[in-house]
């Protein structure tokens, strides 16, 4: 979707910091990050949010990697938090779906 601003990063039309990137998922640096580590992993073929997933196989893709590059980055010793937000209340601002990785610092809970 040329329209969409996380499909153009993931094209390289849009700068990020990419932390990772293959044929399904890439993963970039949020632009206003949270947390010592926050990074962004989505799907490279546009789907809007959780909710309008068709192919469940693309959770194991995307959880996979995300707990990947936590283990490449060494997250797992202090430990992190995955956060997919979702819908208007869910706090979702970009309508293509992406799951946080957040470490770094002590996350509280619940989150607000
Ligand atoms: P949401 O609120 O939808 O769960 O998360 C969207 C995230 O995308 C936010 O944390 C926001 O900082 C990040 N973001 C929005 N636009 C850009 C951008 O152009 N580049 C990067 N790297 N992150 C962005
Ligand atoms: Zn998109």
């Amino acid at each position: 979707m040329s329209d969409c601003i996380f499909c153009r990063i993931a094209d390289g039309d849009i700068p990020a910091e990419f932390i990772y990137r293959d044929d399904k998922v890439a993963a970039f640096r949020d632009a206003n990050p949270q947390a010592p580590v926050h990074i962004l992993v989505i799907p490279r073929e546009h789907c809007e949010s959780s909710a309008h997933v068709d192919d469940p196989s693309l959770w194991s893709v995307l959880i996979d990697r995300a707990v990947k590059i936590a283990r490449e980055l060494g997250l797992e010793k202090d430990g992190y938090r995955m956060v997919i937000n979702t819908g208007e209340q869910g706090g979702q601002s970009v309508p293509h779906l992406h799951l946080h990785l957040l470490a770094g610092r002590n996350l509280g809970w619940p989150p607000g």
